[in-house]
């Protein structure tokens, strides 16, 4: 059967019998309140036996076998932060998200960024390495564009390790292949992501008709599969383990002095920023940091 994710009140009725359900919901209003979220690690230190018997039931169905398929490896051995993302909610509320104001642009993305680097100041080039273009001696602290000396703000928005040349090795990433497929249907699923936590080698099916209308007879899904990142590939997540936190902390420190070199973004702050955070970091790095 299709469930709510995140897991909620409708989820709950949906999977259990009526008073199973109802004992459920009594238990985890007692222990957390209305409208709360919940991370399902959380949710599994409970010591009330029917909150610890459905976080079982949860962490089976939902987050064990998709933790694996994502990360490789167990929701207790990743950050919990990154299962925190997706928490359970005490309450009848189906949506991803509950933010306030949820949008998308009017036009796409495309349109966006097309109007944001018109702009006649920005030159933008395309399938180049930034190191084609730029040397950077760490030792002095110099930047050099085009074999010039530049001393101009350097906004970095690329990963850290590649940056600084490698100097403390690579920092591991999980990469996805998405395929993309085209159908002869009006839609293919019933919602915008479908996710498959325990069947399968992808984790989820987007369906874009959802998210944003298109008026055709057609609907194209991507499937996601993820894989271990290796050099070349694109680095879509950082990969949170001690050791990886600790690599990234040498290399902010190996950088630290060098004030041109500003550093935003998930690759280069190690973060697992969502778009809406990545837009609102790069605002208060600009207002924070930067002083043109
Ligand atoms: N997760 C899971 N089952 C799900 C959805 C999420 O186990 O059905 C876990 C999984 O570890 C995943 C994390 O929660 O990596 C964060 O999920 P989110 O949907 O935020 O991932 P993203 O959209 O960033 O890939």
């Amino acid at each position: 059967r299709k469930i709510p994710i995140p897991v909620n009140f409708n989820t709950i009725d949906i999977v259990f019998q009526d008073d199973k359900a109802r004992i459920f919901k009594e238990n985890l209003l007692y222990e957390f309140g209305p409208n709360k979220k919940v991370p399902v690690l959380d949710l599994m230190k409970s010591s009330n036996i029917y909150v610890k018997e459905f976080a079982i039931w949860v962490y089976e169905k939902i987050f064990v076998n998709y933790t694996a398929k994502q990360w490789g490896k167990k929701p207790h051995e990743i950050d919990p932060s990154v299962t925190a993302r997706v928490p359970i909610y005490t309450g009848y509320d189906n949506r991803y998200f509950h933010d306030k104001y949820q949008f998308i642009p009017i036009d796409g993305y495309t349109s966006v960024f097309k109007k944001l680097l018109s702009n006649s100041l920005i030159e933008v080039k395309l399938n180049t390495d930034f190191r084609e273009l730029i040397k950077i001696d760490f030792d002095k602290k110099e930047i050099y564009l085009n074999g010039i000396k530049f001393d101009g703000i350097f906004i970095f928005t690329g990963m850290i390790d590649e940056l600084c040349n490698y100097v403390y090795g690579e920092l591991p990433y999980r990469t996805l292949d998405f395929e993309f497929k085209t159908f002869d249907v009006n839609f293919f699923q019933e919602a915008a992501i479908v996710n498959y936590p325990n069947d399968f080698n992808y984790t989820r099916i987007t369906e874009f008709k959802h998210i944003h209308p298109s008026y055709t007879e057609k609907t194209t899904v991507a499937f996601e599969y993820p894989r271990k990142y290796k050099v070349g590939d694109i680095p879509y997540y950082p990969y949170f383990t001690d050791e990886a936190k600790n690599i990234y902390l040498k290399y902010r420190e190996f950088i630290k002095d060098f004030n041109q070199i500003i550093l935003v973004g998930r690759l280069a702050e190690y973060r697992y920023y969502d778009m809406d955070d990545a837009i609102k970091r790069s605002l208060e790095v600009f207002n924070v940091d930067i002083n043109i």
